[in-house]
């Protein structure tokens, strides 16, 4: 018997943080690892598991997943099964991949408390959905899901054996955004107004997959872009918006010249 999850509710926590913030297993092997991670997730207060094509495809009826999920048996049988990332990262403003070995053309790189911190004034206003993505226990997550988020965090393991158990990846960065959405929390009572009124709302993660698809349609048009020979273009151009976090206005703005470069480019 377990009572009904409310997340971060004993205590002062920064606004909607536990709520809007939700973990992302890209094709989990074993089924015990998905409930020792919903373990974790209500162990630090979060409620959110979605999983992406599991091998097995009712991971969250499994016996060893239930086993291992002890107390937090409700948040596994809240889990979300989707066919993709895409689908996982809907709605979603800020993306986190958690990688264990460094990548060529991926997103700027943060320690997991680096990356909680940052997350806590994304979180605050209570409008904006964040999500940790992790991946597959023995190939970790591909690269087109790395340069798909907005962040790499990579826990600083020992470098001659740094790659965590899945669950236990997990815990880490529920622990340290707990603590920092608690930490956030107390401030917030000290001294209300932590949301910045002049931050502009970020994009979501599926009008940036939009405009990304419109800008290489551009440069392809303008020849630009060889689609034969890429040159690992995009990836370089996922990169430096990744470093600059893309607004929705900024969204707009990069799609409006796309559309004028297709226009001229069809003229
Ligand atoms: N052999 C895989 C590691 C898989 S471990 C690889 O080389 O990528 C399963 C998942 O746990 C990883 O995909 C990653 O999301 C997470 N993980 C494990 N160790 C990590 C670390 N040191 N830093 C960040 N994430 C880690």
């Amino acid at each position: 018997m377990t009572d009904t999850v409310r997340p971060g509710d004993d205590e002062p926590a920064v606004a909607g943080g536990f709520t809007s913030t939700r973990f992302v297993l890209v094709e989990p092997s074993h089924p015990g690892n998905v409930g020792s991670a919903a373990r974790a997730l209500k162990t630090m207060g979060f409620a959110r598991l979605v999983v992406v094509r599991p091998k097995v495809a009712h991971v969250h009826e499994d016996p060893e997943a239930c086993a291992m999920a002890s107390g937090a048996d409700d948040v596994l049988a809240n889990t979300h099964i989707v066919d993709s990332l895409e689908d996982a990262l809907s709605g979603v403003h800020w993306s986190l991949a958690l990688s264990a070995r460094p990548r060529e053309y991926g997103p700027p790189v943060l320690t997991p408390r680096t990356a909680a911190e940052r997350a806590v004034p994304i979180v605050a206003g209570g409008q904006q959905e964040i999500a940790l993505v992790f991946g597959n226990e023995r190939v970790g997550l591909s690269n087109a899901d790395v340069e798909r988020c907005s962040g790499i965090v990579h826990i600083p393991a020992n470098p001659a054996y740094s790659s965590l158990n899945l669950a236990q990846a997990v815990q880490v960065l529920a622990y340290e955004l707990r603590m920092a959405f608690q930490a956030q929390g107390h401030a917030q009572h000290a001294s209300p107004a932590i949301v910045d009124p002049d931050a502009s709302p970020l994009a979501a993660s599926e009008d940036v997959e939009r405009m990304f698809v419109h800008l290489e349609n551009a440069l392809v048009s303008i020849d630009f872009l060889d689609p034969a020979n890429p040159k690992k273009l995009m990836p370089r151009l996922r990169r430096l918006f990744a470093r600059t976090g893309l607004s929705r206005e900024e969204v707009h703005i990069l799609r409006g010249i796309a559309k004028h470069i297709l226009l001229k480019a069809h003229r």
